[in-house]
């Protein structure tokens, strides 16, 4: 049923998700005025900046929006997993699933995402322990984890050595008859049990905060990539199947002055809003039925190495993460009308 469901409006979903105020947001920061979420809520309204009418009075606009999903500041990450668990399934089953955190920094992707709470360490846990039950019925899977982050239009090796970051190069494969993506020269780490993973997650978060000392917040200024390749074989029935799951924790999307930015920073800046516009205009192509020639995954590096999970027999779930203060509403708006337009078929 779930499948069906999904197959009816397509194989992108959006979701919204709320961040709490946290103790160490200003208390002058007022939170912007959000309605009470019921359970299954799939509408936000927020509350626009005040402006002058066209009396000389102050008011101010209502903006609504709707997605598959919206979740208010207090869903915790597991009850968000719930949501997924049958997306990561459909992983095993062979389908190709991407799911991203999109937002400005600050906004709670890193902690939907890559937290040890977060979606990555659940979902690898729950493809592991399913296919541990799936052997009862003679699959018998091989389950292979790489991380890596692209940064300023490179891939860098998040289980490899720092050193090699931004150093080594690491080129893009496709391989249009099998639909298989490889990245030379990046480690791929057997995730056969549930310590493997663990150290795999480990070494990849504290290579990403080392990383993010030596550029100037890099972490945020980057696009982090846990790809999980599943290949499966059933020894009673003879069928094979080979699924991907693409877990991406997307460089943080706030506009930053170009005025002030210059060198280093100006690059990043733009290569950020390139590739971020580029996946917009991939999933907006593929949401209105153009495959093919008309989907311009060669833009960016992050849509050209998604390209078989984006198009085809696969399925996208995006994040849309917005903060809930005041300070920040006009990034939220921006956020809001970004993920509205991935949305719309
Ligand atoms: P981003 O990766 O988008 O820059 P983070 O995930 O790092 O944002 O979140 C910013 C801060 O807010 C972090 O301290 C994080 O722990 C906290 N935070 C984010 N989302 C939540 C949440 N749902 N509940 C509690 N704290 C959160
Ligand atoms: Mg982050």
């Amino acid at each position: 049923l779930h499948n069906q469901v999904q197959e009816l409006k397509g194989n992108i979903r959006v979701y919204c998700r709320v961040r709490p105020p946290l103790e160490t947001d200003e208390a002058d920061r007022a939170h912007i005025a959000l309605p009470d979420q019921d359970e299954d809520a799939k509408e936000i309204d927020v509350l626009g900046p005040e402006e002058k009418n066209s009396l000389g009075r102050n008011t101010t606009k209502n903006h609504a929006f709707s997605f598959d999903r919206v979740f208010s500041p207090t869903a915790q990450n597991g009850e968000i997993f719930d949501e997924l668990s049958q997306l990561v399934q459909s992983a095993l089953d062979g389908y190709n699933v991407c799911i991203f955190c999109y937002g400005q920094t600050g906004s709670g992707k890193t902690h939907t995402m890559s937290s040890s709470d977060g979606m990555i360490p659940r979902a690898v846990t729950q493809i592991y322990d399913t296919s541990r039950t799936l052997r009862e019925r003679g699959w018998e899977y091989s389950i292979e984890g790489s991380f890596v982050e692209i940064y300023n239009e490179n891939v860098n090796d998040l289980l490899g050595s720092t050193e090699d970051f931004d150093k080594k190069k690491h080129e893009i494969r496709h391989d249009p008859v099998r639909l298989r993506t490889t990245i030379t020269d990046v480690q791929t780490v057997k995730l056969d049990t549930p310590s493997r993973v663990q150290q795999v997650l480990t070494r990849a978060l504290s290579n990403r905060s080392v990383a993010a000392t030596m550029a100037n917040a890099r972490s945020s200024r980057s696009h982090s990539v846990f790809i999980m390749k599943l290949s499966g074989s059933n020894s009673i029935t003879g069928e094979k199947c080979e699924g991907t799951l693409n877990l991406v924790d997307l460089a943080g999307s706030e506009r930053l002055g170009h005025s002030g930015a210059t060198g280093d920073r100006l690059k990043e800046t733009q290569n950020i809003n390139k590739s971020l516009s580029c996946l917009g205009d991939v999933i907006s192509a593929l949401n209105q039925g153009k495959e093919g020639s008309h989907v311009p995954y060669r833009n960016s590096k992050l849509t050209y190495l998604l390209q078989y999970s984006l198009g085809g027999n696969s399925k996208t779930l995006m994040f849309v993460m917005i903060s809930p203060l005041q300070g920040h509403l006009s990034e939220t708006l921006t956020s809001l009308k970004f993920a509205t337009k991935v949305n719309n078929t």
